[in-house]
């Protein structure tokens, strides 16, 4: 069986049978979210609670990652840590990522040397009615290059900009971010046939990996299934999706220079990420 890693998928509240994903993946980010957000028709997300315990349970296999309110200070960082975070989650800021206000969260993030997911391009948006009030929906808060900003910044941070910036993905290659060996891309979104092509006509470019070593930006890839776990009907149809997303992949790679890669973006980058930063 191939050795998968998904960098980024979220947890159900009272979630089930997550044992199911135990001899399929190696590890699993579980990505918190704002726990009043409704999902229809499967509750909400998890708790902060719930994802320590699932954490705790399966110890190595599912990865705990804080969702940072970028109305609150860097307190918030202190004490995720303190209760067992290992990473963070950015998505919805109400200002752009790179908002100078924001700076001393980074901060206390690059002291702790975690690495953190960043929402990347569109978000999908609710009616007024029924927006969350954590949230800021302007995609233009999270575009790739505000990232880019940050990765020069705190090269302390891991930073992973979630799919591939869509629509914004022309700034990840116009800006060069596969030079800064800080800054690795997840797969995940629900336009999967653009981001394979999308990955397809670069991942063959020189890329920078941390330590200042020479690799292909490939490298920098990482598998996501940006998907919720915790309910066996949404397991099925989750690790489907992977299994044709991971065949699309390496019939893409077939062939190409890049083919060898594959192993890393199914699981060796974000095995390499946890690595440097000693978190596993
Ligand atoms: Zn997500």
């Amino acid at each position: 069986m191939k050795k998968l890693i998904s960098a980024h998928s979220h947890l159900l509240t009272k979630p089930v049978e997550l044992d199911f994903f135990a001899d399929k993946f190696s590890q699993i980010w579980l990505l918190e979210l704002p726990n009043i957000i409704e999902i229809p028709g499967y509750t909400r997300p998890s708790t902060e609670d719930e994802i320590l315990a699932v954490a705790k349970q399966f110890p190595g296999l599912y990865l705990p990652f804080k969702w940072v309110d970028f109305r609150k200070g860097p307190d918030q960082i202190d004490r995720a840590v303190e209760k067992g975070f290992i990473g963070f989650k950015g998505i919805c800021p109400q200002k752009s990522y790179d908002d100078e206000s924001y700076f001393p969260i980074y901060e206390r993030i690059a002291k702790y040397h975690c690495p953190m997911v960043f929402h990347t391009g569109y978000v999908s948006t609710p009616a007024y009615s029924k927006r969350c009030p954590d949230f800021g929906y302007q995609a233009g808060n999270m575009r790739p290059a505000s990232l880019y900003t940050l990765a020069h910044l705190f090269p302390e941070i891991t930073f992973v900009a979630a799919h591939f910036g869509v629509p914004w993905e022309r700034e990840l290659f116009d800006l060069e971010i596969r030079l800064l060996p800080n800054f690795y891309i997840d797969l995940s979104g629900g336009h999967s046939e653009d981001i394979l092509n999308i990955v397809a006509e670069h991942a063959h470019h020189e890329a920078l990996l941390p330590g200042g070593e020479k690799g292909l930006f490939a490298d920098k890839f990482l598998l996501g299934l940006d998907a919720y776990l915790g309910h066996p009907q949404l397991h099925q149809d989750v690790y489907a999706y992977c299994n044709e997303f991971v065949a699309e992949l390496e019939k893409k790679a077939a062939g190409t220079v890049w083919e060898k890669s594959v192993p890393g973006i199914l699981a060796g980058n974000a095995e390499r990420i946890m690595k440097e930063n000693h978190l596993l």
